[in-house]
Order: structure tokens, then sequence, then C-alpha cells
């Protein structure tokens, strides 16, 4: 069974190693085909085409877009979409926009708890114009504040630490809009991460399927052999295509590696087809 990955970051948003990088370590892993999913990005996707024809790696365009449901932040991968589409690049420059007004916010709160940083030096260290919390994360680092982007989180940046601030964010079912206006395929991210009961997941899947949701990322680093089967069956259930990825990240996330997650993460290229057909028949 050959291996794909449909789920990696890159410089391009919040991963620490550039495209090049991150292909070399797909081929290293046996990784057959995969999607450059950078946060509310898509400019890597030519980038990732040329050097997949170099190493013989076939490049899905893909993409994830942070969405907000009440207290969830959803996140939307979109694949086989058309990179090229006016629309979608607008919409996403809005998203990336709203990143520039959180961003100064969180570095005044660090700032105000005696860490000396400017906004001038996240951007510098991002080198996108997609930028995130991990950037600061991985400038709280280089200055010696954390030793992990996971302390980062923990002590300062997470959702109830003292330099948190919210943004604001599109609905699930805009996101998924997104996608379909541009010819992709939107499938719910790392369903794990959604804090709900199992039935209140169903419930939120079954909804987010009628606005046009397409798959479930079914296989993913983090979920359990339980979680998997659960997702797996959600996904039936729902008539749902199944996808998997890695959501590398590279130093952010270092116990997570290209194509193999945790190790245990193995993605059939089987899943590849009908993505594909769903994208084109849409
Ligand atoms: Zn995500
Ligand atoms: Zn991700």
């Amino acid at each position: 069974m050959s291996r794909i990955d449909l789920h990696l970051h890159t410089t391009h948003s919040d991963g620490s190693c550039s495209t090049r990088e991150v292909m070399n370590f797909a081929k290293q892993a046996g990784v057959v085909a995969l999607a450059i999913t950078d946060h509310d990005i898509i400019d890597g996707v030519p980038e990732a085409t040329t050097i997949g024809k170099e190493l013989g790696i076939d490049v899905v365009p893909g993409i994830e877009i942070s969405s907000r449901l009440g207290d969830n932040e959803l996140h939307i991968l979109g694949y086989f979409l058309d990179w090229t589409d006016a629309l979608l690049a607008q919409r996403l420059k809005t998203l990336r926009d709203s990143r520039h007004l959180r961003n100064p916010r969180i570095v005044q709160r660090l700032n105000e708890l005696g860490i000396p940083m400017t906004y001038d030096e996240v951007r510098a260290l991002a080198g996108t114009e997609s930028v995130g919390r991990p950037h600061i994360a991985r400038l709280l680092m280089e200055k010696k504040f954390v030793t992990s982007a996971k302390e980062a989180f923990d002590r300062y940046l997470a959702n109830g630490r003292p330099a948190f601030v919210d943004r604001e964010l599109p609905q699930p079912a805009e996101a998924v809009q997104w996608i379909r206006d541009a010819g992709g395929v939107p499938v719910l991210a790392h369903p794990t991460w959604v804090r709900t009961s199992a039935d209140g997941l169903r419930t939120l899947v079954r909804d987010l399927k009628g606005m046009g949701l397409g798959g479930i990322e079914v296989h993913y680093s983090t979920h359990t052999p339980s979680q998997t089967n659960e997702y797996l069956e959600l996904a039936k259930q729902c008539d749902l295509l199944v996808t998997g990825g890695s959501d590398f990240h590279g130093v952010t996330k270092p116990d997570i590696e290209v194509g193999i997650g945790r190790g245990q993460l193995k993605v059939s290229h089987t899943l590849l087809d009908p993505l594909n057909k769903a994208a084109t028949a849409a």
C-alpha cells in the first residue's frame, strides 16, 4: 500500500520547513502523493507542483481554513480546488488581514507581561502573510522565554492564558462554501479537536454535510485506534469521504513527522481517487 499525506504545513503559514524540505521528508517517508494545506493561504501550490514533478510525488492543491462555531474552532481542509480562483484569493486575503489585527494585540499583552518583542520581529520570523500564534511561540523560544512551542501556548498563548486574544473567524458554513466555490472538496480536519460529545459531533457533521462538507479527516497523527474507528464509522454513516494526514509543522510539533505522524500513521493512496472524483463531479 502506497502512503499519502494530505495535511502538511510549510513556511507559507506556520510550518518551520520550506516546501522543498517538507517534500524531501515526504520522499524519504515513501509518500507518493501529498497536499500542502497551509492556513488561509494557497500560494505554495505552484512551487509544490514543480518540486513534485522532480521527486515523483503527486501534488493535490490544498488549504486549511480556520472557522468558528460557538466555542469551537473548526478547521476545514480543502482539496483539489482551483488555486488560481480570484474570489478565493480575495476571501483568503481578508482572513489573513484579520490575523494582522489580532497578532499585535498578543504582542502587546506579552510586552505587558515583561516580554520585550515587536510585531515586526514576528513578521520577519514568519516571512509570510499568513502569520499565526506558532510564529509568536517560535520567537518566544528564540528569546529563551520558553523551551518549546507547547510551553509558549500553555503559559501564554492558549485560550484562557494571559496573552490570548480572540479573532474574527468565518462560520464553518462559509469556509465550506468558499472551498466549494473554488471547485474543491471541503473536509473536516482533526475531528478530535472538536469539543463535544460523540452525539454532538454526529449532529455537527450531519449539519456540515448539509452545507456541502465532503469528507472527514479520519486518519491523523494524534488519533488513537479507537478514535480512528469511531470517525471511520461516522464517515460511513454520513456518507462522507475519508482523508488523512500528519499535520506536520516542523519545530512547533517536534514529535510529528511527514507521512508517518508519530510513527503509526499510514494513509492509503486509495483514498485519493474518490476525492478527486468528488471534486470533478461537483
Ligand atoms: Zn488544523
Ligand atoms: Zn493543520
